[in-house]
């Protein structure tokens, strides 16, 4: 699926947002450094992070130092600079918690599970095999939607 990435501490609120946007993106807890940048390589993940000085211990191509302080102008910063544009099908389908990739459950088997008006509401559901976690398709969308329509102006030209 093109683009994985790993981000470092300071960006926790971008790392959900590319997991809401369907990337494989790791968290990383520390502090960036050598050997954060050594994981992503080799795993093949595209290294964020906030220290500029990061950028002359990487190789060209395979780090973004995000310079936005705001979460919606950082996902514009990652999304231009890469040149990527998210397929919209892959939105929601990754654990927000995990990043592990949801499946889909049966609706009977979440009941009780979740308040009964989101059940009454909702015709789909998923589940994380990780964290077990129920997700439904009103869960983020709206946010998600807002976001990247305020995204635009945002821009830089
Ligand atoms: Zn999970």
């Amino acid at each position: 699926m093109g683009a994985r990435f790993a981000v470092d501490c300071n960006l926790g609120k971008l790392a959900k947002w590319l997991r809401i946007l369907g990337y494989d993106t790791l968290y990383e807890r520390g502090n960036a450094d050598r050997s954060f940048l050594r994981k992503a390589a080799e795993e093949g993940r595209i290294a964020l992070t906030r220290k500029r000085d990061l950028a002359r211990l990487s190789p060209p191509g395979r780090l973004v130092v995000v310079k936005a302080d705001h979460v919606v102008g950082q996902i514009g910063e990652v999304l231009e600079t890469l040149a990527l544009a998210p397929d919209p099908a892959r939105r929601m389908t990754r654990c927000l918690r995990c990043n592990e990739l949801m499946e889909e459950v049966a609706r009977e088997r979440v009941e009780g599970l979740v308040p009964a008006y989101i059940y009454e509401r909702y015709p789909r559901f998923q589940r994380c095999p990780c964290c077990n976690g129920i997700f439904w398709p009103g869960t983020h969308r709206r946010h998600i939607e807002e976001a990247l329509r305020k995204r635009s102006p945002d821009r830089r030209p």
